[in-house]
């Protein structure tokens, strides 16, 4: 199945729905990582919780999460938009002696840490918002609905579902939902959504690979409301790497570390954190790099 969400909106319409369903779409973006199953787990759970924050905003921004955790995984960051484009990484944990789990007592496998959400122009790096919460239970969805009550105007909560085939070597579901109340909602919606438990959301995203049965769910957990499909979006990955910008991060790195870790060698090769793609940059373009006024670059 292709990797996709869906939109609905309640009748009359001040409650959003976004299911996601981004199996495929992670299994692909966990390829070139060589991620461990359990952490092709997290990383789904990064990548469709992402998406879900993105799925609900204006075309114009784009969202960077990057989660930092004690627990399995090291960081997660990953790059979303509205259009239903991601891409993103996950750093894994492997020293087992690091890790430690939940503050409060419960044993997520991010353990404890922090997450936050920029939005940013086109991934371009400015950052008009930005959003930290910690990571407190070790659960991703627990800490984005945190940030959602923290950090937003509209009460919203996330729950996400990932599943490893029975041996535990792949990933064979990512999905997720969100339940957002929108300006007009009344105080009635808004106790209705307040009312939905982690366990709730989990099972709804559970159902996202299925329009039918996550409408039926949906309209279950909020008083049989009606809600209709508003839209129905492939997700896409993405890479905006190129020589250019990998050139332009090399200025910004400071000339005296680049010319130290070129030593005596023709070419550095760098490879893009997000798609893997492998860059080489010659010993002598490094000399022009640093020769020219490095404004030029911007
Ligand atoms: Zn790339």
């Amino acid at each position: 199945m292709k990797s996709h969400w869906t939109k609905w909106l309640s009748q009359p319409g001040n409650i959003r729905t976004v299911a996601v369903e981004a199996t495929e779409l992670v299994k692909g973006l966990s390829k070139p990582q060589n991620l461990a199953a359990a952490s092709q787990a997290g990383f789904g759970e990064a990548v469709v919780g992402a998406l879900l924050i993105a799925s609900a905003h204006k075309s114009s921004e784009s969202i960077n999460m990057n989660a930092q955790g004690s627990g399995l995984f090291r960081q997660a960051i990953i790059d979303a938009s509205p259009e239903g484009r991601v891409r993103g990484f996950l750093r894994e944990q492997k020293d087992s002696s690091l890790h430690t789990f939940g503050a409060s007592g419960s044993n997520g496998p991010w353990g404890s840490g922090v997450l936050s959400v920029l939005y940013t122009k086109n991934f371009e790096g400015k950052y008009p918002y930005t959003g930290m919460v910690p990571i407190s239970t070790g659960f991703l969805d627990e800490a984005i609905n945190e940030y959602y009550r923290d950090s937003e105007q509209l009460v919203s909560k996330v729950g996400l579902f990932v599943e490893l085939t029975p041996d535990g070597r792949q990933v064979i579901a990512a999905r997720g939902a969100l339940v957002q109340a929108l300006g007009g909602a009344t105080s009635d919606e808004l106790e209705d959504i307040r009312g939905l438990s982690i366990q709730h959301l989990r099972h709804l995203g559970s159902t996202a690979d299925n329009t039918a049965v996550f409408m039926q769910e949906m309209s279950a957990l909020l008083k049989q409301r009606k809600f209709e499909v508003v839209e129905n979006k492939e997700l896409t990955a993405f890479c905006n790497c190129g020589q250019d910008r990998i050139e332009r991060a090399l200025t910004l790195t400071g000339e005296k570390d680049i010319k130290e870790a070129l030593g005596n060698e023709p070419f550095m090769t760098i490879i893009c954190d997000f798609c893997r793609k492998e860059f080489r940059v010659s010993a002598e373009r490094i000399k022009s790099l640093f020769s020219r006024d490095p404004s030029r670059l911007q």
